[in-house]
């Protein structure tokens, strides 16, 4: 009788389920890892797809072909809905099979976070959020279509609210953002329009802290927020949204009119505490051990955004770093328990620095007791995030697209894909757009 392997199963293929799964490669095991979706996702770059600086298949790559050569990893689509801890199985459902039971030996959960509305869910029809590939391309869509839609308005007094962006949330994505917006208003679109002046845009960043990216040093965020509003940008801060709807946002009782809002606050994470009935933090987060084990479930690991854990008294941050490290270590220290080798040192997660971009050329970075904020920091930024992007081939078109952009100005991926826009349409809706159009081109005759 052959040996039966033992089979661990990793949930998510974002950056901690991948770094376990890679460090498992050599291991004696059965890996499987499910997935979702068929791709890893770059996420720190979902704000240049949503600006049309890159295009999705620049910042994802399917985890089939990233684990192609490792023998030992079977990469299955699918989505996971529960965790029987007694039967010692996932449950998993894909395209034509439901609550599929997977046993595994060892589980590791790496299914990150979702976007969070703190409460106010019915915001989300609204203001979109970013978070994976097709959050960033309706975003695209919606800018895109904001400036078409204003260039064929015949009636100035609605180009306002057409050409008035807010984005609620001035952490790294939201200040990422509004400074691409502003870089791609001022510089691509500026010469590209004949019925409205692009540079008459209005990009809001809103936010209840009462400074951008408050994870970095004061004088970073100052630096930030003054570059921000060089660049145009109304930074807003102390007060909360209190409404979001069609017509716009309501803060601190005033209402700023708007066809664009973008969602760049909260994060929530995945139900993966339910599944377990275990101990989570006040966010949600599973609270995991020194060794990234669940309490009472020496075989079950929780690694990156999804786990909750403190070091040297603070909860350590939902970063890709944090997720790549704990993916490397659970894995590892699966490989050594299957290989009957000591365990390892309790988790420690080396903090190499945070970055954020602010427009065109313009970085802060935070490392230690290093703070720098300009172009070096930009470069430095720039060469991190080759270095994390994935396969050797996307790194050398984000470079060749990243120089091109910078030297010319010109975005190319300017696309609006919109599918499936007529199947999301009620009758009503189509009709009234025929009609707004038929009156459009009448006038354009008319004027001829
Ligand atoms: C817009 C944006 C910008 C960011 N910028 C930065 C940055 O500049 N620097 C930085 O360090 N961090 C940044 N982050 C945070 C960073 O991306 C996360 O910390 C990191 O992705 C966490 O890794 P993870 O493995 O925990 O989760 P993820 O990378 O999110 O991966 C989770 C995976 O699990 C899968 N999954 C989830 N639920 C299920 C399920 N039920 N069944 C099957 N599969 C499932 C998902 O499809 C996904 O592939 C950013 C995040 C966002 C959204």
């Amino acid at each position: 009788m052959p040996e039966q392997l033992p089979r661990v199963v990793i949930v998510g293929g974002g950056f901690g389920g991948l770094a376990a799964a890679k460090a498992l490669r050599r291991t004696s095991a059965e890996v499987i890892l499910i997935d979702r979706s068929n791709h890893h996702l770059f996420q720190p770059l979902l704000y240049q797809v949503a600006t049309s600086v890159l295009t999705p298949g620049q910042i994802g790559s399917p985890i089939r072909g990233i684990l192609g050569k490792q023998k030992n990893t079977t990469v299955v689509l699918g989505e996971v809905s529960a965790v029987n801890t007694e039967q010692r199985c996932v449950v998993a459902s894909s395209a034509d099979r439901a609550e599929v039971p997977i046993a595994y030996d060892y589980l590791i959960l790496a299914t990150g976070v979702r976007h969070s509305y703190f409460g106010h869910d019915d915001f989300e029809r609204f203001a979109p959020a970013l978070k994976s590939l097709a959050d960033a391309v309706a975003i695209r869509n919606r800018i895109l279509q904001a400036f078409e839609q204003a260039e064929a308005e015949e009636d100035p007094s609605r180009h306002r609210d057409l050409l008035t962006f807010i984005l609620v949330g001035a952490g790294p994505t939201g200040v990422e953002l509004a400074g691409a917006l502003a870089v791609l208003v001022q510089t691509t679109f500026r010469s590209e329009f004949r019925r409205i002046d692009p540079l008459s845009t209005r990009i809001v960043l809103v936010d209840m802290a009462s400074r951008v990216l408050g994870s970095f040093a004061e004088d970073l965020s100052s630096a930030a927020q003054r570059r921000l509003e060089r660049l145009g940008v109304e930074v807003r801060l102390g007060h909360a949204v209190d409404q979001v709807d069609e017509g716009g946002v309501i803060v601190a009782g005033e209402r700023i009119a708007s066809r664009t809002v973008i969602w760049t606050a909260g994060v929530a994470p995945s139900p993966a505490g339910k599944w377990l009935a275990v101990e989570t933090d006040r966010a949600g987060r599973i609270k995991v051990q020194t060794d990234l084990t669940v309490p009472g479930h020496p075989d079950i690991f929780v690694v990156g955004d999804t786990a909750a854990l403190q070091q040297d008294g603070r909860p350590l941050p939902g970063v890709a770093q944090v997720a790549m490290q704990q993916g490397r270590y659970a894995g590892t220290l699966i490989h050594r328990r299957v290989s009957g080798k000591p365990a390892l040192r309790p988790f420690r997660y080396f903090d190499k620095g945070s970055m954020a971009v602010v427009g065109k050329g313009f970085a802060v970075l935070q490392a230690g007791r290093v703070r720098i904020s300009g172009f070096l920091a930009w470069l430095a930024w720039a060469a991190v995030h080759l270095e994390f992007v994935g396969q050797t081939n996307l790194r050398v078109s984000v470079l060749v697209q990243w120089m091109w952009s910078y030297l010319t100005s010109r975005r190319g991926s300017r696309l609006i894909v919109n599918h499936h826009a007529s199947a999301n349409r009620s009758v009503e809706q189509l009709a009234q757009e025929e009609n707004e159009m038929l009156v459009g081109l009448l006038r354009l005759r008319a004027r001829r």
